[in-house]
Order: structure tokens, then sequence, then C-alpha cells
């Protein structure tokens, strides 16, 4: 007989003994109710008493004792849970039936768990050293891992040459200690890191242009892509792999050295151009006939164009450089508007196009670089211009928005922009493919407003709708929200450098 059949057998040995019991309890009531010659009123209670109670008793001990070795089982398996912490192992020696039959089963579990565990620890052993990872050492790209508190925790060949650092000096250091990169936007990967640490289980991203300076001066040009796993059991939370480009990108940076070097020659003979074209407009100004004085007004307006274009270029090389300065001052936003705008009327009229500007009477003044701030505006309403179609009138407006900001917009009724295309208008040298070929330009003017639009701590947008025109915005502070500022000491300067790199906001925080 096995051990499954002898429990078996003791079981109903068992579960007879009790309901014999409880039938010896009902004769043994019978033979006194006879002998006493009990009447019915007494003999029937009793009877009833017996079958409840017997029954309760046959049904409690019963299933105590039948359900007894699943019990055990029970408490074995969940003693060697990962989950259930605390539960002791069954004592076996207390067992009276079915012990064999137990013993067998509860040590077996045991096996199995033994096995399952050793051979998860020899996985674990294996892989949390990522060194042991063929793939990920002999990647011919660089990969450089962190771990859930942003240190680097693994950095294959590839990236350590690539980097020019040695593993010793980056694993065990944090990502923004010893990895400081630039990014062409302010949707950095520290900000993503932090979002999706706090929103997601897994995730990913990539960014492109991403800049890191090497100790020889020379930077790095990369596309970055990074993949997170909130909580890895591994250890691993975030992965980065760069692409380089350093190549390609350089030649777009030298390419605006070297047109800056180009036009920075332009600028005596232009300046002259214009003197001399505004003491014509002077000397002749009522002794033209009409069509030589519209001549002479495109002459003017034309130079203006040239001198903004040159000025444009000089001033993204200085970003691209670093080396452009803004110093904010208390400003009204009426003079500086009205004085950019001034300068585009003509170029406007010779258009057809009529230039309105609309500012709120209560603004308050402004904290601006002139220079600066006129270059902005002067962008929006020459592409406002630019761009206009077969409309005639652009619209420049100011205004205090809901969050107290003072906001400035050039809205025109002209092309409209596609929305697939909105998000890189504001990178170096975009312009947009389907009307690049009718309407001349760099890409650099939104680049360029962006750049100086941020070191007026400002915002930069677009709405717009093809065929029906745009409205670009952007936000600058009214001048006492600057001067709190400068009393709290949070914003420590009124001179801002305009750059078209944004660092990872970790390094500022540490
Ligand atoms: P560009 O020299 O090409 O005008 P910008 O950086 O000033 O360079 O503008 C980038 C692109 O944005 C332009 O090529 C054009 O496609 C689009 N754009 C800018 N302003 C407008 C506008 N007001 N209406 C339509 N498209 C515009």
């Amino acid at each position: 007989m096995n051990d499954l059949d002898k429990l078996a057998v003791q079981t109903r040995w068992f579960l007879a003994l009790l309901v014999g019991f409880e039938n010896l309890a009902l004769v043994s009531w019978l033979y006194i109710a006879w002998q006493l010659d009990l009447s019915g009123y007494i003999l029937w209670p009793g009877i009833a008493a017996i079958v409840l109670i017997g029954g309760l008793f046959v049904a409690l001990i019963g299933g105590h004792q039948v359900l007894k070795p699943i019990r055990t089982v029970w408490q074995a398996v969940l003693h060697i849970s990962p989950t259930d912490h605390g539960v002791v192992a069954p004592d076996l020696q207390k067992l009276h039936y079915g012990r064999e039959l137990l013993v067998n089963l509860i040590g077996q579990i045991y096996q199995l768990n033994n096995i399952a565990s050793s051979q998860a620890s020899a996985d674990q052993l294996e892989k949390t050293d990522l060194k042991n990872d063929f793939v990920a050492t002999n990647m011919p790209l660089p990969l450089v891992v962190l771990d859930a508190n942003e240190i680097i925790v693994f950095i294959n060949s590839a990236a350590t040459k690539y980097l020019q650092k040695s593993a010793e000096e980056l694993i065990g250091n944090s990502i923004y200690s010893v990895l400081d990169m630039s990014f062409p936007n302010e949707h950095t990967f520290d900000l993503w890191l932090n979002d999706v640490k706090m929103n997601n289980v897994t995730a990913q991203n990539s960014w492109e242009r991403v800049r890191f300076g090497l100790a020889d001066q020379h930077s790095l040009q990369f596309d970055l892509s990074a993949y997170y796993n909130k909580d890895n059991s591994r250890g691993y939370e975030t992965m980065l792999v760069l692409f380089d480009h350093t190549e390609q990108y350089s030649q777009d940076d030298q390419a605006v050295s070297f047109i800056a070097l180009a036009v920075h020659e332009l600028r005596t003979p232009l300046t002259l151009l214009r003197g001399y074209i505004e003491t014509f407009q002077d000397e002749f100004s009522g002794k033209l006939d009409d069509e030589l004085s519209t001549f002479m007004h495109r002459m003017a307006a034309s130079g203006e164009q040239l001198a903004a274009f040159v000025n444009n270029i000089l001033n993204v090389a200085r970003v691209e450089d670093d080396q452009l300065t803004l110093e904010l001052h208390e400003e009204s936003v009426k003079d500086v508007i009205s004085g950019a705008v001034d300068n585009y009327i003509l170029r406007a009229k010779v258009r057809g196009i009529d230039l309105e500007c609309n500012i709120a009477e209560d603004l308050p003044t402004a904290a601006l670089d002139r220079v600066s701030a006129y270059e902005i505006v002067g962008n929006l309403i020459d592409n406002a211009i630019k761009y206009a179609g077969n409309s005639n009138k652009i619209i420049v407006s100011a205004v205090q928005n809901n969050e107290h900001l003072i906001e400035i917009s050039v809205q025109d009724s002209g092309v409209g922009i596609p929305t697939n295309v909105v998000p890189n208008l504001f990178t170096k040298f975009y312009r947009n493919h389907r009307n690049r070929a009718q309407i001349g330009g760099t890409g650099l003017g939104l680049y360029l407003c962006k750049a100086l639009v941020t070191a007026h701590s400002g915002h930069i947008w677009v709405r717009s709708e093809e065929g029906k025109g745009s409205v670009f915005s952007f936000t600058v502070l009214p001048y006492s929200q600057l001067a709190d500022e400068l009393k709290s000491g949070n914003n420590k300067d009124i001179t801002r450098s305009a750059h078209g790199w944004i660092k990872n906001h970790s390094m500022y925080r540490s």
C-alpha cells in the first residue's frame, strides 16, 4: 500500500469511529429512555439534541482532521515563499495521520525550491555584471548605464574611447558630474529623466545635436538615445547610447563661422551705401517724380534688409561662440516696439503691406536689452513680410498676459505653417521645405530670436494655420519682476549671455 492509500484508509477509519461514537450516544439515550419509561416530550428533544450536537462534533473534528495534511502543505509553501516572511515550517512530528506522505511531499517541495533559488542566484550573478555581457561590452556604439541614483555603473569600451575618459574616472560618479552634456533646447536629458521617474515604469527618448566638451577644448557632437526601466532588478535603471555626428554637425558650425567671416567684410561698404542713400533721400526729397521716388524707397528698403541680414549672421555666430551678451534695463515697451516697427514701415510699404501697432496703454515697463529686442521684433516682422503671401496687413501687439508677463506678438495673414514643421522652426538652419525654393532665407532668424528671448528669461512660440497666417509671440519680464528677483538674489545679474545650448539643469542644482 502506498502512502496516499495509507492516509485514505486512516481517514476513513477515523471518520467511521466518529460517526460510531455519535450512534453509540443515540443508542445509549434510547436505552435510558426505555429503562426509565420517559415520555415523548423528553425522548424526542433528547434524540434531536444528540443528532444535532453529534453532527456538529463529527463535522468539526472530522473536517479538521481531513484538512490537516492540506494545511501542512500550505504552511510549508508559505514558509519558502519569498513574499510571505515569518511563516514557520510545519512540525511534521506532530502529525498522527499521513506523516509518511507529508514528509515525502514537503521534502520534495523544499528540494524544488532549493533548485529554483540556486538557479536564480546563478543567473543573477551572471547578469549583474555587464562586463561579462558580450553584447554590452563589445557593442561598437558608446553605451553608458546608470543606476537609480544616476550614478554610472557600467560603461563599455567604445564609450571610454569616445569620451576620452577611463572607466575608473566615470564608474561610480554621477553622470552630471562627469558627462556634462549640453542640449540645443530646454528638453534636456535630466528633465526627461526626472519626469519619467515620477510617471513611467519604462520609457525611451532621443535627442539630436547633444554636445560634450572634451578636456582639449574640442566638443563631441552626437545624437543620444535613452531607455529607462524603473527599479530594474539588476540595478540598471537607465541606458544611454551615443551616436557620433561630430564631423557632420561641426560642418554646420564651420558654415556659420565662415559665413560670419565673409559677412563681416560687408559691413563697412554697406554702412557707406546706406549713408549715401539717406543723403540722396534728403537731397532729392520732393524733387523726384513718382517712379524715381519709388526706386529710391526700394533702394533704402533693400539697404535696411541687407543690414539686418548681416547683423543676424554676425549675432548667430556670437551666440554659437557664447559671445553675445545682453544687458537688461528698464525700458518702455511702446518705445522699443514702435522703434522696431518704424524700421520696417518702408520695407512693408514697398510690398504693399500695412504695419499696425497695438500696444496696451497700461503696460508696465519691461526688462529689455533694447538692441536685442529690436532684433527679435525685427526678425518676426521681416518673416511676416516675407511670408505674407497675398495678404496686406501685419499687426504687432503687446499686452500683459494672465501670468503678468509682457507678451509681444506679430500677426500676419500669410502662407501659414504646416503643424508638423512647427517643432523644428526654432532650430538652426531650419527652413520649411514647402516654400524654401520660392522665398529666400537662411533658417537662422527664428533660431536667433529664441536664443535672445531665452536670455530675457522669456518664451517664444507660434500659432499658425496653413493658408491662413501665423502669430509669433514671445514674453519678457516686467521690470518690477526682474527687480524683485534681483533683490531676493534669485536672479543674480542683469547681464545675460545668449547661447544656443542648454546644459543639464542638474549641473546648476548640484
Ligand atoms: P528664414 O530665413 O528661412 O526665414 P527663419 O528662422 O526666420 O528663417 O524661419 C524659419 C522658417 O520658418 C522659414 O523658412 C519659414 O518656413 C517659417 N516661417 C517663419 N516665419 C513665418 C511666417 N510668418 N509665416 C510662415 N512661415 C514662417
